[in-house]
């Protein structure tokens, strides 16, 4: 599951939450349970290669697929 990046336009939280694929509904959010959010771009779940767990370019072994 890819990991989004939220931010709550009500309270200003900022929190990532992992979503399935095919879901329409932003998570509530944890702070003030708004669900008026907006998505960002996470830094976690770019996929640009690499291994996630050792932060290296040549390791083969992908976290994400
Ligand atoms: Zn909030």
């Amino acid at each position: 599951m890819p990991i989004y990046e939220y931010e709550c336009t009500k309270c200003g939280k900022v929190f990532e939450a992992l979503v399935p694929m095919g879901a329409k509904d932003a998570p509530p959010c944890p702070t003030c349970s708004s669900r008026r959010v907006k998505k960002k771009i996470s830094m976690i779940a770019t996929g640009k290669g690499g291994c996630t767990s050792c932060a290296s370019s040549s390791c083969s072994s992908k976290g994400f697929s």
